[in-house]
């Protein structure tokens, strides 16, 4: 597949079932209706002395509090409408003098809090300096001077693990393709074909899971039967890639066949059903170790599960690995080091663990956080660094995990703390990249492109916190939470509001093409993704997921193109800076 020549006509290609997409505004308050997930994120703490969350979300889900199959959802809905029509005061401080949060597309901060960025006192976001800062506001910790001698021999150890040679950063900076409106409800969490290029794995707010081949653009299936909501995260079996194993806020972790959406249950944390929210149990962080054969799961109580995928059946006794009663948010098995998993929680933990000797309290070392870890992830290669994500606008580096964990190497300010429902931010790691450096988030707050307020997604270099690109399309007005960049291909898979957008690097373009565009481009001055009307559409493809990887793309595209009418492309506004 890699080694398939690049097409001659770019596929600039939307397919969405309706109308079209909202503005981040919009999209943001249709979503707040509907949400049930972000009480956990907004307000895990309760210490509430960094409240962010506007009051009429945060009663609606303290009353309407966990994801509820089939319940509650009229009700749910007719009660934020009457909240939301009478909230005139602030969202963040209930203030009833100024207004604060996304006012159009910009974010304003409330007059009484200190910096929506960077959480210091003395500014506002639109003056912040880590806002207009190169370097995204790099805080190196004190200790990075001083390397141990445990740190020299890991070094030796793993230095021979690393390719020689630095690949150029190519940034994925142009939307190639995407399918509007895949998902009914909000992404949640992308995952690539470990060994099909172009198909990429969804999963939504409302469980459903999505299969799409992104070379034929239409080859898309959506299956509801896996989940009944939040899709927490998805991972092919390790022996058998035809079947994914993924976990939802409905308690479960199966195993399904991506031919048929069936689930094999190994996990169902409410075998009796709804009974309150007390009881509900859900789970979100689930990771599968290879080398191991199980598949480790954390529940919204703090308790980590465990499956033996030869088996599908749970083993192991089920451990407290963060506080009781908050949430493990992210699992992640180190790539270089079956042994070891990182556990993120919304206790402001996140914890190294050894599955050989597993028990309360015998993590290998604890990283603490200001607030919420969203995620915490090892490196790709060498799995030695670590790279989290925290609710408090900071992504921490930490260069060595054999050194003391206690305070990360650095802290790289960045905006994804958010008042809104969303899916959380997670900075993912370039899995490409053998320096181990580059990383990509979407960005909470918007800036001005071209006099369109856009929502950036940042590729980071984690070695100094510099922004390497912050890429945006003008057509995509939506915040972007959800971003995974491809195993072995520079292409860039993101997730905002229910749809998905695949990004190559504009340098794949060849220059008549390119030039083609611009004409095309100057001609069009509509700058709205629009659908490519498309008769075929409903030929099988609901069902038609067999990794069937012929070369028919291009005609398959060509004859769609014949069939409809591809309108309203526009260049993007691509701001990219080179290391
Ligand atoms: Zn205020
Ligand atoms: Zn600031």
């Amino acid at each position: 597949m890699a080694g398939r020549p690049r097409r001659t006509v770019r596929k600039v290609i939307v397919e969405r079932d309706s109308e079209s997409e909202e503005s981040s505004d919009e999209e943001m308050e249709n979503d707040a209706f509907q949400d049930e997930e972000v009480d956990e994120v907004l307000a895990p703490e309760g210490n509430g002395e960094e409240e962010e969350g506007d009051e009429e979300e945060r009663e609606c889900v303290t009353e309407e509090p966990t994801a509820t199959p089939g319940q509650g959802v009229k009700k749910r809905q007719k009660h934020i409408l009457i909240s939301l029509k009478t909230a005139k005061v602030c969202k963040v401080c209930k203030g009833t003098d100024h207004q604060a949060g996304f006012v159009g597309s910009i974010y304003v901060d409330c007059p009484n809090r200190p910096c929506f960025l960077c959480k210091q006192p003395g500014h506002t976001t639109a003056t912040c300096p880590h806002r207009i800062a190169s370097e995204h506001g790099v805080t190196p910790a004190p200790r990075r001077q001083s390397l141990g001698m445990v740190d020299f021999v890991h070094e030796r150890q793993l230095r021979s693990k690393m390719p020689k040679m630095t690949p150029p950063t190519v940034i994925p900076n142009r939307v190639d393709c995407a399918i509007i409106k895949l998902h009914s409800r909000r992404v949640t969490h992308l995952e690539f074909h470990p060994t099909k290029d172009n198909i990429l794995i969804s999963g939504d707010k409302k469980g459903q899971v999505g299969i799409w081949d992104f070379e034929k653009v239409y080859e898309k299936t959506v299956y509801s039967s896996i989940h009944t909501c939040i899709v927490g995260s998805i991972k092919f079996h390790p022996a058998n890639s035809d079947m994914i194993y993924s976990c939802g806020a409905d308690g479960t972790v199966s195993c399904s066949d991506l031919e048929t959406g069936m689930p094999n249950v190994a996990i169902d944390m409410n075998p009796d059903g709804w009974n309150g929210p007390a009881t509900w149990r859900m789970i979100y962080g689930m990771d599968v170790n290879p080398e191991r054969n199980i598949v480790l799961a954390g529940d919204n109580a703090g308790v980590l599960h465990q499956v033996d995928i030869r088996t599908n059946n749970r083993i192991g006794k089920p451990l407290l690995i963060h506080k009781k009663g908050s949430k493990v948010v992210g699992i992640h098995c180190n790539p270089a080091d079956p042994n070891l998993f990182i556990s993120s929680g919304n206790d402001h933990m996140a914890r190294i663990w050894d599955l050989r000797y597993l028990d309360m309290q015998s993590q290998l070392a604890e990283l603490p956080h200001p607030r919420v870890v969203n995620s915490a992830y090892f490196s790709p290669i060498s799995g030695n660094k670590i790279l989290t994500t925290c609710q408090d606008n900071r992504l921490r580096v930490y260069d060595c995990i054999f050194s003391d964990l206690a305070e990360p190497s650095r802290e790289i300010v960045h905006s994804h703390d958010f008042n809104r429902y969303l899916t959380c931010f997670r900075a993912e790691w370039d899995p490409k990249d053998t320096t181990e450096n580059l990383a990509v988030i979407g960005r909470y707050i918007s800036d001005d492109f071209d006099g369109i307020a856009l929502h950036p997604i940042d590729f980071i270099d984690t070695s100094t916190g510099q922004l390497v690109a912050e890429v945006v399309d003008r057509n995509i007005t939506t915040i972007t939470p959800v971003n995974k960049l491809h195993p072995r291909l520079d292409v860039l898979a993101s997730g905002s509001s229910r749809s998905l957008y695949i990004w190559r690097p504009e340098d794949e373009m060849d220059d008549d093409k390119r030039n083609s565009e611009v004409e095309y481009d100057k001609k069009k001055k509509a700058t709205i993704f629009t659908v490519l009307d498309y008769a075929g559409s409903k030929k099988g493809k609901d069902k038609s997921f067999d990794g069937d990887e012929d070369d028919d793309e291009d005609d398959d595209i060509m004859c769609s193109s014949k069939r409809g009418k591809k309108r309203a492309y526009t260049s993007p506004s691509t701001k990219q800076k080179k290391l």
